[in-house]
Formats: C-alpha cells, sequence, structure tokens
C-alpha cells in the first residue's frame, strides 16, 4: 500500500469537499441546499451557529461558505469555482480575511480578545471576512460576552460561523443571534459510498465487511471514518487487501464490537459469549451504563429495521442482523434492556443488570412463566393463583413466530391489575407488547384498598408524575429529581433517594401529600409514598422489584444480589397498615426467593468461571420450554 510521497497528508484533508457541488459534502444536504440558496441570493447572514457530531463537515462547511461568498465567478450557482483569485488564495491558506478561531486552544482565546479590534477594519483582500470559530462552545463567558457586543452591531461584510458540537453550551444571547444549522451524522450507506469513493482513487484495497466495521466504529463522522482508513493502510502491506481481521485486530474488539456480539450471542442462545463479552467490556474499563445504552440503542435500531422503518443510522450488518429476529422477539428483547440503566445506577454491580437482561433475553418466555409462580409464593394469602401445570401448559414458544405488531401501538396506559396474570390469560401473545387487558382476571383482593399499579407502570408515569409535583411545588420536584420509584408493596411507593436529605425532606409529611396526590391524579389511584436509601427500602417481589421492561419477573432479579433482608419497620410499617398483618409470612417468602435469586447468580458465576451450563439449567425449577 502506498504510503510513501503520495500520502503526506491525511485522507480527510485531502479528500475535504472543495465545492458545494459533486456529492462531497456528504450527508448534510438540507445545509449545502440553504446555504447555496442564500449565496445565489446574496443573502448572507452576519452569523451562523453550526450544530453537530465532530466529523459531520461543519468547518469544512463554513470554508466552503467563506469561498462562494468571497468567489469572483460571476455565475452564483458555480461558486465556488477554485480558478478565481479569490478562490485559489483561499485554498492555498493565503487569505488573511478568513480568520480561523479555535476556541478550545489557549491561542485561541488571546484571538478571540483581538478580535473585537480587528472586526473594525475591513476586509484587507477579500470582498467579505470571515471568522470561524471552532468549539465555540469552549470560549469563555468573558469571551461570549465580548462577543455578544460584535454580534449586536454587526460589522459590515463580515460573517461569524460558530461551530459546535455542544450548542447547549452557548449563551442563548449569542445563539439566538446566529442562523442556525444541524449538521447530521452521516447515514452508513452515504458514508460507505464516500469512503468507498476515497479508497479507490486511493488505490486502497478495502473487502465489504472491513469497510462495514470502519463506518460503523466512526459513528456517522467522516473524519473518523477516513482516520481510520490511514492507520489502516498504513498498517497493511503493499498490494493487500485491508481485511475485517486486520481491522478487528487493529482497532481493538472495540464498544460497538461488543454491543453486537451480545446481540449476537442473544440471536445464538450463546450465554457464554455474552456473558463474557460483558464480563471482558467491565475489565476494560468500559463504562456500564455506557454500554448497557449502546446496547440498547442497537436494539432500538434492530426493532425499527424489522419493523420496515428504515432508520438512516443502521448500516448494512444491523440490518441484516435484524432480519434475522423475529419483531415480537426484538420487542421482548429491547423490554428486557429498556430499564437496566436504572438498575445499573442503583444496583451495586454495575454488569448485573446487563447479564441478566441479557439472559433474560435468551432464556425468554421460560423464563417469565418459570420466574410467575415465585412473587405468588410470596403472597399466598392475598391473592389466588392459577396452578402451576397451567401455567406450564400455556408457555408460549420462545421464538414467537408471530408476524403481527400491532398490540404494541397500544399505548398501555390503564392501569394493569396484574401483569403476570394477563400473560397467563393470553400466552400466545406476544408477553412484552403487554397492551392494556380488561381487567378480568381476578381483582386484588388486598385488604388495604385497591393498590394495583405495578413499579413498571408507575416508572412509565414517572415523568407525568414529576411535572404534576412541579406544577403544585417546585422544591418538592427538585428534590424528586434524585430518586427514583423504586417497588410497590401494600399501596406503598417507596421511592429510592441518593441521599439522606432528599429522603429526610421527601418524607415530611406535607411533601408526601404533594407526591401522594400527583400519583393519585396521575394513576388514578391512592399510594402512600414512603422514600428511603437504597438498601434501607423493602423489595417488593409480588411487583417484580425495580422497574424494567414490561416482564415484570425477570426484573425481580437485577436489584437482587446484595440482597437486603428487610430492615422490618423502618420505612414500611410507619406508612401503611396492610404490611404488619403478614410480616411474618412475608419475610419467610421473601427469604425464600432470596434463596432462588441467589441460585441464578451463583449459576452465572460458575460461567464465567468457566464452567458452561446448560440454558434449562438457569431455570430456577427444573425448566419447561425449550
Ligand atoms: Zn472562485
Amino acid at each position: 500500500m502506498d504510503t510513501g510521497p503520495g500520502r503526506t497528508q491525511s485522507l480527510y484533508r485531502k479528500y475535504r469537499p472543495e465545492t458545494f457541488a459533486g456529492g462531497e459534502l456528504v450527508g448534510q444536504d438540507h445545509v449545502r441546499d440553504t446555504l447555496r440558496n442564500a449565496i445565489a441570493n446574496g443573502r448572507v447572514s452576519h452569523a451562523y451557529l453550526f450544530c453537530g457530531p465532530r466529523g459531520t463537515g461543519k468547518t469544512t462547511t463554513a470554508r466552503l461558505l467563506a469561498k462562494a461568498v468571497n468567489c469572483l465567478d460571476p455565475e452564483p450557482a458555480n461558486r465556488p469555482c477554485n480558478v478565481c483569485e479569490a478562490c485559489v488564495a483561499i485554498n492555498q491558506g493565503r487569505a488573511t480575511d478568513i480568520i480561523e478561531i479555535d476556541a478550545a486552544s489557549n491561542r485561541g482565546i488571546e484571538d478571540i480578545r483581538d478580535l473585537r479590534e480587528q472586526v473594525k477594519y475591513a476586509p484587507a483582500q477579500l470582498r467579505h471576512k470571515f471568522y470561524i470559530i471552532d468549539e465555540a462552545h469552549r470560549l469563555t463567558r468573558d469571551a461570549f460576552n465580548a462577543f455578544l457586543k460584535t454580534l449586536e452591531e454587526p460589522p459590515p461584510n463580515t460573517t461569524f460561523v460558530l461551530a459546535t458540537t455542544d450548542p447547549d453550551e452557548l449563551l442563548e444571547t449569542v445563539a439566538s443571534r446566529c442562523q442556525r444549522f444541524d449538521f447530521h451524522r452521516i447515514p452508513a450507506e452515504q458514508m460507505a459510498l464516500r469512503v468507498r469513493t476515497v479508497c479507490e482513487q486511493e488505490g486502497i484495497e478495502i473487502d465489504d465487511e472491513a469497510l462495514s466495521i470502519v463506518i460503523r466504529q466512526s459513528t456517522g463522522s467522516l473524519r473518523d471514518a477516513l482516520s481510520l482508513i490511514d492507520m489502516l493502510a498504513t498498517a497493511t502491506s503493499e498490494d493487500k487487501t485491508i481485511d475485517a481481521g486486520l481491522t478487528r485486530k487493529m482497532l481493538g474488539l472495540s464498544q460497538d464490537e461488543r454491543t453486537l456480539t451480545v446481540i449476537e450471542a442473544i440471536l445464538e442462545r450463546d450465554l457464554t459469549l455474552g456473558l463474557q463479552t460483558i464480563n471482558d467490556a467491565l475489565d476494560s474499563g468500559q463504562d456500564m451504563r455506557a454500554f448497557g445504552r449502546q446496547i440498547l440503542a442497537a436494539l432500538r435500531l434492530l426493532m425499527l429495521c424489522r419493523a420496515g422503518a428504515n432508520p438512516a443510522e443502521a448500516d448494512g450488518a444491523l440490518r441484516e442482523l435484524a432480519t434475522r429476529f423475529e419483531l415480537p422477539e426484538l420487542l421482548r428483547i429491547n423490554r428486557e434492556f429498556s430499564e437496566i440503566d436504572f438498575a445499573i445506577r442503583h444496583g451495586g454491580f454495575p454488569q448485573l443488570p446487563i447479564e441478566l437482561a441479557f439472559v433474560a433475553a435468551i432464556v425468554g418466555d421460560s423464563a417469565t412463566v418459570q420466574a410467575a409462580p415465585q412473587p405468588a409464593q410470596v403472597t399466598p394469602a392475598r391473592r389466588p393463583e392459577p396452578s402451576r401445570p397451567e401455567q406450564r401448559a400455556s408457555a408460549p414458544p420462545q421464538r414467537q413466530p408471530e408476524p403481527r405488531a400491532a398490540q404494541p401501538a397500544q399505548p398501555a396506559r390503564e392501569p394493569i391489575p396484574i401483569r403476570r396474570e394477563e400473560r397467563e390469560q393470553s400466552p400466545a401473545r406476544e408477553p412484552a407488547a403487554s397492551a392494556p387487558q380488561p381487567p378480568a382476571s381476578t381483582p386484588e383482593p388486598r385488604p388495604s384498598g385497591a393498590a394495583t399499579a405495578s413499579v413498571q407502570m408507575v416508572v412509565e408515569r414517572w415523568p407525568e408524575v414529576r411535572t404534576e409535583v412541579k406544577a403544585a411545588d417546585r422544591k418538592v420536584e427538585a428534590l424528586l429529581a434524585s430518586c427514583d420509584p423504586y417497588s410497590i408493596i401494600d399501596g406503598t411507593l417507596f421511592l429510592i433517594a441518593a441521599y439522606p436529605f432528599h429522603a429526610s425532606k421527601l418524607n415530611e409529611d406535607r411533601n408526601r401529600q404533594t407526591i401522594e396526590d400527583a400519583v393519585e391524579r396521575v394513576l388514578q389511584q391512592r399510594l402512600t409514598i414512603s422514600t428511603g436509601l437504597r438498601g434501607e427500602l423493602p423489595d417488593a417481589p409480588d411487583e417484580g422489584g425495580p422497574p424494567s421492561g414490561g416482564t415484570g419477573d425477570s426484573n425481580a432479579t437485577p436489584q437482587t444480589p446484595p440482597r437486603q433482608v428487610r430492615d422490618d419497620g423502618a420505612n414500611a410499617s410507619d406508612s401503611n397498615d396492610g404490611y404488619d398483618a403478614s410480616e411474618a409470612e412475608d419475610d419467610e417468602q421473601e427469604r425464600a426467593a432470596a434463596r432462588e435469586e441467589h441460585q441464578v447468580i451463583e449459576r452465572m458465576k460458575a460461567i464465567f468461571n468457566g464452567e458452561e451450563i446448560d440454558i434449562d439449567e438457569l431455570q430456577i425449577d427444573g425448566g419447561s420450554s425449550s
């Protein structure tokens, strides 16, 4: 491969678009068209704000704009022509009227200080002066204020372009004086096309798989993609094709690859591979919340692809992967992973929620059905339980061939009396897609009243509750910012707080009532609110513990490992009466549940020690389906 004379410049610089035409500026057609119009009509703004992820062409576009505005070609549509005196001067970096400032550098800060002085002077050479301020969000407040004065009285024949990856960091007064353009991540297909073109022109051979790894890695940034190609081309000996093996080796098994490996492991039902990948991620210092979110993002794309929504971010590999799943299955898996963020934040083992969601995704419905009896044991006195054989018989197959996806579209907004029973009653249905079910099932014969909300339901509607609380009392709402719904037991909704201060404030009668009123307005149910710290709160096995995606039971586990033996009384007994009555019984049941869950954890540990186990063995009591 040619690493010699021709390759003194990075590919990104070398193939930087020289003109608005010809598809060189990839993936930003909306920006390009609007700017070309402005140039053609002579309506160029005094200030632009270019927002978007790195490597999507913000600075490049700013330079193109500067060139086009100064181009001497008589035909506006041809600008920039790249042959006139002005274009050539700019291309060669000789144009002193195009001033680029990197706000992130020390030099940039000084430059901004000078800017107010310099800005008074008319362009020296060109018709129109351009200030291109990169990483504009890094400007200090003082620099912004100084800059604001300039923007308020813009000098003639001068345009400012602020480029930023983080527009929210800009002063609103500055941002509002700019015409804003949002640059998008470049869709995978367009990026592949562009990278392919560059490779061909450079005589770099790259196979399809390697290319798609590069595209995935660069997450919509053309600069990243071309930098990776640079690196790979340098590492490849002459006349050799860049292949997937080399690419993986060079890039390491990255976050993105791990994400796909976990998803493929779900597909292949390969517990060992998936759990090891999760553990590798942890060992290599990867942030588990970020990893969890990335898995969820990929699962979401798969679901969209499978549903025919054609998301631009999805590349060929993801699209292909999507065809290998059934849609209902993807819905269910998405649900499994959708709430792990919460669990990672509050749990003692950051990797565990991912592991459990992963195992649940594989063990699937069989686990769901398996786990269902367990909560029932916890409160046998209160809840009539269908016999086990029935449940077994009604166990849905793990990979449901059901083609329809209509049900999930219905918003599951109404209180669902008991999710578990719902599942049992309609086993053929996609479990994740639990649409509102007429409460035909046995109504909850609770002594304390109609506490039928599930904690999942509360979590789903928590933003609405927060809004209601905010309307009533902003301070209480602010306290809620560091709290999450944790469990529901006998009409008491337990909130988990990050700090003792928040817990004690929220437990004050007035504040508690404010939240209770809000909950009642949203859920049409009166729940007692009790707030505590992690470790103080009772788990609620019958509600599936902390929220998670729709399969209330597989989630009882995420919270489990450092399982709290209930601290009798502390939070629970003061706020509800139904609790004490069956307390002893509950405790026994809870201990039993804890023992069973402990077995699952032990099983998973065995996997990490290299001892492979059978999926069916993972199921607590024997396993029913295949
Ligand atoms: Zn020109």
